[in-house]
């Protein structure tokens, strides 16, 4: 069995760990896991107007009180949004630092295929802090071209619940009407990737590295 003990999530920006990867969270909380994530960027610019700079930062810790991940394991830096290639160096440094600092051994980051420019970086970076681990890309579709889903993580209702409470705390990218915070879209794509491996939900991965 794949159980991972100590998890680390790379987020580009608040609200990609949720999107990508908040079922699996979820449920290796669940099963014991010690559950750390990194968020690279606030999006200070990708707000309504009239909102408070800081507007996703806080409910980036909204949602993540909903998935379960500690206060002490959230590591919130503030790069701005479609320029962290501007600060490609900060961005490793910091992952080197949460390779002492948390000692992973899974590393969940944007997949490959992932179009968005600073998605791009922190899997790029992330391929450079922590290759020696297993890492594994998560999926969010309007960004790929192609996605490889060479792994599975089984969800339960709960899980996929979770998921979707920890999304709705990102009032301000409802407002925006951004078409994957609805629950139709998250509930359909988990659904879909349950279908491929013979369960009701799952999210997908593509492997990038394994160590067993
Ligand atoms: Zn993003």
């Amino acid at each position: 069995m794949f159980s991972p003990k100590r998890v680390l999530v790379l987020a580009p920006h608040t609200d990609d760990a949720e999107l990508g990867c908040g079922g699996t969270m979820a449920r290796w909380i669940d099963e014991g896991a010690e559950m750390f994530t990194a968020v690279f960027s606030i999006a200070e610019t990708s707000l309504p107007p009239g909102s408070p700079r800081d507007r996703l930062k806080s409910e980036c810790n909204e949602a993540l009180d909903q998935i379960g991940v500690p206060t002490e394991n959230r590591f919130i830096y503030n790069y701005p949004v479609r320029e962290l290639g501007y600060h490609r160096q900060e961005v490793l440094e910091h992952m080197v630092g949460l390779s002492s600092e948390v000692r992973p051994d899974v590393i969940l980051t944007p997949s490959g295929a992932d179009l968005h420019q600073d998605h791009n970086v922190v899997f790029q970076e992330s391929l450079r802090a922590f290759r020696h681990l297993t890492i594994m890309g998560y999926e969010l579709p309007w960004n790929h071209i192609t996605f490889s889903t060479h792994a599975f993580v089984v969800l339960s209702e709960d899980h996929l619940l979770r998921k979707w409470k920890a999304l709705m705390k990102y009032d301000s990218q409802i407002e925006l009407q951004r078409p994957y915070f609805r629950y139709e879209a998250i509930e359909a794509m988990a659904r879909v990737r349950g279908m491929q491996v013979r369960s009701v939900y799952a999210e997908a991965y593509e492997m990038i590295r394994i160590r067993l």
